[in-house]
């Protein structure tokens, strides 16, 4: 059992020195700022250039991090509770060894997020992320299965792309639209999104490692987009998503706060909100493939997917990776998935380079899909001056006030309607 586990050996994520309350009040925020733009950079690095990473790089920093949260009073930034986890020694090494099987390092993964978040007070590393996010587990994974059962897709069931692993996203590539991005049609899309064509210009990266990836190195005045051109047509959604992560990094943001705040599930939703929103644009001669009659349906199989993603690792979390296997199986079973190995479950690279995030495209797909219903947008502007306004309301009140929320989670049926209605 977990609570009762002695930990005499694992990583420090503790810190040392407490605060010296003698001591006039420095500029806190300013110095996490500084150490999680040096993380963002070193990110960049590392998954945008495929630079190797220096373990002694993260071991600095989760050096300086554990000394600025000794100076922060709880309740402290996501930004900062799941770096000083993720640069700590044990874990960082553990993501960068490659060459194991996945499942073998994800289930040490697990067991070394938990044990550190459990030096820093919380009982596993769920319960840490979640705190920071504002969102309770009990409510985050009643919330996960109720929408996993709604997106369940009768026409569907017992078809190929249900089987969970190989087929939904390769399907999903084969009905989604495509577009033309690239010089020639440049200035097109920057004045559809009102980006400066030139920025959106630079964001075009023929080498890239990633498909798509933007990445905030220092908001609003640093934010990196990568978009690698594909010449036969770059599929809409993909990015969209990543232009919507771009004009919401670029939004003014309050001196320091750049970084901090909000949680990356706030993120999330205004890049689903322009990827959802694509559906509704009139993008005339910049569109080379429409979208296939099951597109809406493929992507809600994707959003079902991950939820379900989410809720397995949620649990095991909770579990300590305890008996993660016959978990699978027998989640997959409820779900009505088949299952190829017990193992298949640690496919998902996202246990490794992202734990606990999947959740962030579930909510972000069901909260859009009720907000393109209730405000039907005329034009893209009218989307990217939305995710402006949204972004910096952001800085300075909780997600789940800017996003309308309240009490609840958005419940599935709005997303039902809109996949539903396949208009495409
Ligand atoms: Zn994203």
């Amino acid at each position: 059992m977990k609570d009762g586990e002695e930990m005499t050996s694992g990583p420090d994520c503790t810190g040392s020195e407490r605060p010296d309350t003698n001591n006039p009040p420095v500029d806190v925020i300013h110095l996490l700022s500084e150490a999680l733009h040096e993380i963002a950079e070193t990110e960049w690095a590392i998954y945008g250039l495929g630079s190797q990473a220096e373990p002694s790089v993260y071991a600095q920093l989760h050096e300086r991090l554990l000394h600025i949260k000794d100076l922060i009073p709880a309740p402290q930034p996501y930004a900062l509770s799941r770096s000083i986890v993720e640069t700590s020694p044990a874990v960082s090494s553990l993501r960068l060894r490659t060459g194991e099987a996945p499942a073998v390092v994800a289930h040490e993964l697990i067991q070394t997020r938990n044990a550190c978040a459990r030096k820093l007070g919380r009982e596993d590393y769920a319960a840490l992320l979640l705190g920071c996010s504002g969102v309770d587990f009990r409510e985050l994974e009643q919330w996960l299965a109720t929408t996993a059962h709604a997106l369940a897709d009768p026409a569907v069931r017992g078809a190929k792309w249900t089987h969970y692993h190989q087929q939904v996203g390769q399907l999903v590539r084969e009905e989604s639209p495509l577009v033309d991005f690239s010089e020639r049609t440049n200035d097109q899309w920057a004045s559809l999104l009102k980006i400066h064509a030139s920025e959106l210009q630079a964001a075009v990266r023929p080498d890239g490692e990633m498909m798509g990836w933007c990445q905030p190195v220092d908001r609003p005045q640093d934010v990196r987009l990568m978009i690698r051109p594909r010449p036969k047509g770059m599929p809409l959604q993909l990015l969209l998503h990543e232009l919507g992560h771009y004009l919401h990094y670029t939004a003014p943001a309050p001196e320091g706060w750049q970084l901090v705040s909000p949680p990356p599930v706030f993120d999330e939703t205004m890049a689903s909100l322009l990827e959802m929103a694509g559906s509704l644009m009139q993008l005339g001669q910049l569109i080379i493939r429409t979208a296939g009659p099951n597109s809406r349906r493929l992507e809600a199989a994707s959003v079902r997917r991950w939820a379900l993603s989410a809720l397995f690792e949620l649990r095991a979390y909770q579990a300590n990776a305890e008996s993660l296997d016959a978990m699978w199986v027998d989640m997959m079973d409820e779900y009505g998935f088949a299952v190829d190995s017990p193992q298949e479950w640690a496919l998902d690279p996202f246990y490794v380079d992202d734990p606990l995030y999947r959740w962030h495209y579930v909510l972000g797909a069901l909260w859009s899909a009720a907000e393109l219903a209730r405000t039907v947008p005329s034009a893209a502007r009218e989307v990217a001056d939305k995710i402006r306004e949204l972004g910096q309301a952001a800085y300075t009140s909780p997600w789940r006030r800017v996003l309308g929320l309240g009490r609840a989670l958005p419940e599935p049926h709005a997303y039902l309607e809109w996949m539903e209605s396949d208009q495409d």
